[in-house]
């Protein structure tokens, strides 16, 4: 049997994970251009996002500022929308303003106001989610719930900064929906607040049929379209 190329190999991920979005939606009674998806290109070369912008998609996610930073320069060529979706110190703000034109991860305000000092600096502007804790392990990021509204406000205020709405990773082994119900409520409250804040962005390669259950507008999909990852090695 001849080898499938790597394009036919994304293509067939890619015609997948629409089969199962578009049964989702079906399931929920919404419409596909209701959902953005997000290609999450982590640990994957540049040729993959030229590949993935080949077949249609215009949206990448990275979750680590060294490795997108290069692979949005080398796609400069692209016009692809660039989401960072990792945790993020404030000192890479003037690198990750550079590229992103979406970050999904922002959970503290002094984060907010370093993204905001350089997307000024950089004349860009930054649409930016408040990523939500639904679990109590710090180690994935987010703010908890009851800080969320105090955040939101502060990137609503901040120049150079739009409040894009809300994000969150379901907890690893818990009911997806559960969090992503709670997540609901969450993004419910900020978009009293500011209503132009409608993105809620969650659901990832096994929860993205659950995550657009309950409202999600932008997934996050890495594995189901590209394949499974080589574990990271620091
Ligand atoms: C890697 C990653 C994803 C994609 O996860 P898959 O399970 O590979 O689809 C989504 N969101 C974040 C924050 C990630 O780091």
């Amino acid at each position: 049997m001849k080898d499938l190329t790597r394009r036919d190999q994304i293509a067939g991920g890619l015609a997948e994970v629409e089969a199962r979005i578009a049964a989702a939606c079906q399931a929920a009674g919404r419409a596909r251009d209701e959902l953005t998806l997000v290609a999450v290109t982590k640990t994957y070369p540049a040729s993959d996002v030229r590949i993935l912008a080949g077949l249609g998609v215009g949206d990448v996610g990275e979750n680590r500022d060294q490795e997108a930073a290069a692979k949005a320069q080398e796609c400069a060529d692209l016009s692809l929308t660039w989401h960072f979706v990792g945790q993020l110190q404030t000192n890479k703000a003037r690198s990750v303003v550079a590229y992103a034109d979406v970050v999904h991860s922002v959970d503290r305000i002094r984060l907010a106001a370093a993204l905001g000092r350089e997307a000024v600096h950089a004349g860009r502007e930054v649409t930016c989610l408040v990523q939500v804790a639904l679990d109590d392990d710090p180690a994935r990021g987010g703010a908890r719930p009851a800080d969320v509204p105090a955040l939101a406000d502060a990137l609503a205020g901040t120049e150079g900064l739009r409040l894009g709405g809300v994000m969150a990773v379901a907890p690893l082994g818990a009911d997806p929906v559960k969090a992503f119900t709670r997540l609901r409520e969450v993004a419910g409250t900020v978009r009293a607040a500011h209503p132009e804040a409608g993105i809620v962005s969650a659901g990832m390669s096994g929860d993205l049929a659950e995550a657009i259950a309950c409202g999600a507008t932008h997934l996050r999909v890495g594995t189901a379209l590209l394949g499974r990852r080589k574990p990271f090695v620091r």
